[in-house]
């Protein structure tokens, strides 16, 4: 059932896929899309999300969930950053209550909410950027002092219990591949780290689409060497 209390939920929706088999591995899922996110990556895939623009009906997107409760297997929510949407813990406490399981894609960016949704156990699963090294975190996000509230959530979500990945998207603009065992070591006690391939698309920065992506093998052995430090997949590579 859902609850009344839904209806009244403000969060700034802006898009929703009905169901789709790539945001949740092995599962079919809604994905949300939440607008808003206090980073500026440049090579940002969905750039449209940075900014405001308007809203899709929360109840609408419900409604969908209730009425093919049978054969989804859940909702990702991701964005932009959903938990910078003030709105995101009604929202979630409106999910739980009606029993559908959910992913939430994070950057981290807020752990003081993060806390909050894996104390109160709102989400089942979460996938959360590492996008670089620390020191280099600051030039890619262009926010002072990013990494900290990172470093924090990473602590957080390993000591949360929740089922979780950490995932690098591997943009040569903001690493080197001697990075990613760097960023490994800094994982320990993670379920899984997964390297994800970076594609040429829209991108925040047009000139970021540019970069020429890593070499798969060169991708492939840093996966092996990564997964001395935590278990490690790579994602997008051919
Ligand atoms: S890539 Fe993610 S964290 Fe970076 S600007 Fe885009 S939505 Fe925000």
């Amino acid at each position: 059932m859902i609850p009344a209390s839904a209806a009244a939920i403000q969060l700034g929706l802006a898009a929703w896929l009905p169901a789709s088999m790539l945001d949740w591995p092995g599962r079919i899922a809604t994905t949300a899309f939440v607008r808003g996110c206090p980073f500026r990556c440049a090579y940002c895939h969905n750039p449209d999300l940075l900014f405001p623009g308007p809203s899709e009906d929360v109840d609408a997107l419900m409604h969908h969930l209730e009425s093919r409760r049978g054969w989804l297997d859940g909702l990702v929510i991701t964005g932009g950053e959903p938990t910078a949407d003030p709105s995101l813990l009604p929202f979630l406490a409106a999910v739980k209550e009606a029993r559908i399981p959910v992913k939430l894609d994070t950057n981290g960016s807020q752990p003081d909410i993060l806390g909050r949704i894996l104390e109160e156990r709102l989400v089942d699963m979460v996938a959360m950027d590492v996008k670089t090294l620390p020191e280099r975190y600051d030039a890619l996000t262009g926010v002072a002092g990013s990494h900290d509230a990172v470093e924090r959530s990473i602590r957080l979500v390993i000591g949360s219990g929740i089922e979780h990945e950490f995932r690098t998207t591997a943009w040569p603009g903001a690493l080197t591949i001697e990075d990613f065992p760097r960023i490994a070591a800094s994982l320990v006690g993670a379920d899984r780290y997964v390297i994800q391939q970076f594609r040429a698309a829209q991108t925040l920065d047009p000139s970021a689409g540019s970069v020429l992506p890593f070499h798969t093998d060169a991708l492939r052995d840093a996966a092996r060497q990564c997964n001395r430090f935590v278990p490690t997949i790579l994602r997008g590579a051919v």
